[in-house]
C-alpha cells in the first residue's frame, strides 16, 4: 500500500472559491495548529479537508471534480481520509452524501467545531481572531461580517452563508493587531456586503467607524475595501478614505448590470440613474479612486437592447477594474423561477464583448501611468520578475507591477517606489526609484 510513503497524520486543507473561503480555511488551520495537529495548505497530507465553493455552475463543477480526485486517491490508498466543508457541502449535503458516498463526512459553513472533532481536535474559543494565513506575509484578508440580508434574485449566497452578522469593532481591531504583529501591512476587508456592516450590531452603517479604528493599528499601512453594495452606500466612508492615507483609494463594488428592467428583475434596489450618480459622487469625493466592478451578462430576459445599454455604459463609465460573469441558473434562487432564455454561446459572446471594451479602457488608463512613480507593495518573485501592486490593485484580480529582477532588486513584502516605464492592458512594467 502506498500510504506508507506519505507524511503520517498531516492534514491537507484545500481551498476553493472566494477570499471568504480562504479566510475560513485559515481559521480552521489556526485551530488545528493550536491542537498540535500537523496542517498544510494544498500540499501532501494523508487527511484531506476540501473547503468547497457552491456559488455558480463553474465553481460547483470545480468543487465536485476536486472531491472526486481526492476520493480516487483514497480508493488508491494515497490518502486515508477525505472531509468536505464549505458552500457546496452546505447547499447540497444530502445529494453529495448519496452521489459521492466515499467521503468520510460532509460539513456545512458554520460547522467548524464538528469538523474539528472529526479531525481529532477541539474548538478553542480563546483563538477567535487568530488564524494561519495562507496569503503572502505582507497582506491578509479581514472578514468583517458573514452572511447577507440582500434579496438579489440570482444569488445563492444567503442560502449557503445565512443572514448578515457583523463582527464587533473591538474584535476586528484585536485581530488586526495580531496580524500586524506577524508582519501584515495590508488588510483587505471582505464580507458578502461590506457596506451593510454594523446595521445588525450597532443599528447603523458603521464601516467608517471601523475604518477609524483600524487606521490606528500600528504596522498596517494599507486598508482595502471589497464587496461594497450600491444602495444605502455610507458616504462617510469616502470622507475617511480621503482623510486617511492608509485607506487605499480603491473600492470594489459589484454592480451586476445597469439596464433598469434587468436591475429590477435582479432585485438590486437601484436604477441606472442612481448607480451612475453614486459613481459620479465617488469620483467627485475621491478623484483618483480606482473603482472595480463585476457584471453579469445573459440574465433571464436580457435583450439585445439591455446589452447595448450595458456596453454603452461600460464604455462611458471607464472603470479602472472590471470583471464579467455569465449568468448561472441557480436552484432555490428567485431567478430560478424565470426562464434561462439566453443561449450559453450568446452569454459568452456578450461577456467577451464587455471584456474587449474593458481591456481597451484598461490599456488607455495604463498608458497614462507611464513616467509616473507609484508606491508599490512587492508580493513575490516570479521567474525573472518581482511582482508588486499599487494601491489601486488588489491581489489576484487586478493589474500587477512587474520589475525586471535581472536588473533590479526589491525586497519582497516591502513598499517600494516604482517608476512605470511600460504598460500593457492589464500589467505595468517599472523600475525602483
Ligand atoms: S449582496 Fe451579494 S452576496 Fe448578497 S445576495 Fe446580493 S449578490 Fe448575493
Amino acid at each position: 500500500m502506498r500510504t506508507k510513503s506519505l507524511k503520517k497524520n498531516t492534514i491537507n486543507v484545500v481551498t476553493l472559491g472566494c477570499s471568504k473561503n480562504v479566510y475560513d480555511s485559515e481559521v480552521l488551520m489556526g485551530q488545528l495548529r493550536a491542537n498540535n495537529k500537523e496542517v498544510v495548505h494544498e500540499e501532501e497530507g494523508n487527511v484531506v479537508v476540501i473547503n468547497t465553493c457552491g456559488f455558480i455552475a463553474n465553481a460547483k463543477e470545480e468543487s465536485v471534480n476536486t472531491i472526486l480526485d481526492f476520493v480516487q486517491k483514497k480508493e488508491a490508498g494515497e490518502v486515508d481520509k477525505v472531509f468536505v466543508t464549505g458552500c457546496l457541502s452546505e447547499r447540497y449535503k444530502p445529494d453529495l452524501e448519496k452521489e459521492i458516498p466515499n467521503v468520510d463526512e460532509y460539513f456545512g459553513t458554520s460547522d467548524l467545531p464538528n469538523l474539528l472533532k472529526a479531525l481529532g481536535a477541539d474548538y478553542k474559543h480563546e483563538l477567535i481572531g487568530e488564524r494561519l494565513t495562507t496569503t503572502p506575509k505582507n497582506y491578509a484578508y479581514l472578514k468583517i461580517a458573514e452572511g447577507c440580508d440582500r434579496p438579489c434574485s440570482f444569488c445563492a449566497i444567503p442560502i449557503m452563508r445565512g443572514k448578515h452578522k457583523s463582527k464587533p469593532v473591538e474584535a476586528l481591531v484585536t485581530e488586526s493587531e495580531k496580524l500586524a504583529a506577524k508582519g501584515v501591512k495590508e488588510l483587505i476587508l471582505i464580507a458578502q456586503d461590506l457596506t451593510y456592516y454594523g446595521l445588525d450590531l450597532y443599528k447603523k452603517r458603521n464601516l467608517a467607524e471601523l475604518l477609524r479604528a483600524l487606521v490606528k493599528v500600528e504596522g498596517i499601512e494599507w486598508i482595502r475595501l471589497h464587496y461594497a453594495f450600491p444602495t444605502g452606500f455610507p458616504m462617510d466612508v469616502l470622507e475617511i478614505m480621503n482623510a486617511e492615507p492608509k485607506i487605499c483609494n480603491y473600492i470594489d463594488i459589484p454592480l451586476q448590470h445597469i439596464s433598469d428592467s434587468i436591475l429590477k428583475s435582479m432585485r438590486r434596489g437601484t436604477t441606472q440613474a442612481k448607480t451612475t450618480r453614486l459613481l459620479e459622487d465617488f469620483r467627485a469625493a475621491v478623484p483618483n479612486m480606482a473603482i472595480r466592478t463585476t457584471l453579469i451578462v445573459g440574465y433571464p430576459g436580457e435583450t439585445e437592447e439591455d446589452f447595448e445599454t450595458l456596453k454603452n455604459w461600460v464604455t462611458t463609465m471607464r472603470f479602472e477594474r472590471l470583471g464579467c460573469f455569465t449568468y448561472s441558473h441557480e436552484e432555490n434562487t428567485h431567478a430560478y423561477n424565470l426562464e434561462d432564455d439566453v443561449p450559453e454561446e450568446v452569454k459568452q459572446q456578450r461577456a467577451n464583448e464587455i471584456m474587449e471594451i474593458q481591456s481597451q479602457i484598461s490599456w488607455e488608463l495604463n498608458q497614462a501611468k507611464i513616467g509616473k512613480t507609484f508606491k508599490c507593495i512587492i508580493d513575490r518573485k516570479e521567474g525573472n520578475h518581482f511582482v508588486g501592486r499599487t494601491e489601486f490593485d488588489s491581489p489576484d484580480v487586478d493589474n500587477e507591477v512587474l520589475i525586471d529582477a535581472t536588473k533590479h532588486y526589491v525586497k519582497i513584502g516591502d513598499f517600494t517606489n516604482i517608476k512605470i516605464i511600460e504598460a500593457s492592458d492589464f500589467d505595468l512594467y517599472g523600475e525602483p526609484v
